[in-house]
């Protein structure tokens, strides 16, 4: 990101962005007197800064809040089939799909929704599914003081699906294994659990 990425506040920047999209539908031919039209600018707008790209502001990371391991437990916690909503930045166009993180506590622990918050922190950015993963890992190392932190993400691009090549059925599988997860065992163990077909 530029070093000033943060000297417009939102507001500021959704009354920028809004013109610019009024200005890609005027181009188009659209007519924006149109009452279904009419807002779209503005709602696109608040879109991009407050959800879509709303990760890209360091103060909307998740706190890093984090237990002491008082049970002892010392083998592998995995959260599985978390969602991910994310934006590839070549197209804009959404990437959707599942993350399955996991890690080995070396005395810290962290509030399970913590490991979707911070998945999807760094999903709501313009994104490239490999720099997520990496992220998401190294976030978890921080904030767990361990190198034993893995992530697996298996998602669509709508850019793949939708358009150019129209591959409706591709996914794109990419991961990161730190610490004991590069271990052979280990990282087998990780991903039979991520395997499991489990319904509820
Ligand atoms: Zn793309």
């Amino acid at each position: 990101m530029r070093e000033d990425a943060f000297k417009l506040t939102n507001e500021e920047k959704i009354d920028i962005i809004k013109d610019d999209v009024q200005h890609i539908l005027e181009t188009l031919g659209l007519d924006l007197t149109d009452d279904s039209l009419k807002g779209t600018p503005n709602r696109v707008a608040k879109m991009f800064v407050k959800e879509l790209f709303g990760g890209l502001n360091p103060d909307r990371k998740p706190s890093a809040s984090t237990f002491e391991n008082k049970y002892q437990y010392g083998e592998m916690l995995v959260e599985k089939n978390i969602t991910v909503y994310s934006t590839c930045e070549h197209h804009l166009l959404p990437i959707v799909g599942k993350a399955h993180v996991a890690y080995i506590s070396n005395g810290t622990v962290v509030g399970l929704s913590k490991m979707n918050r911070i998945v999807d922190y760094y999903a709501k950015r313009p994104q490239v599914q490999e720099r997520l993963t990496i992220q998401i890992v190294k976030e978890l190392q921080d904030v767990l003081n361990t190198k034993d932190v893995a992530c697996v993400i298996d998602a669509k691009h709508l850019c793949v699906n939708s358009r150019g090549i129209r591959d409706t059925e591709s996914s794109t599988i990419t991961s990161e294994f730190g610490g004991k997860f590069k271990d052979k065992e280990t990282k087998r163990e990780f991903l039979d659990y991520i395997k499991m077909d489990t319904s509820f």
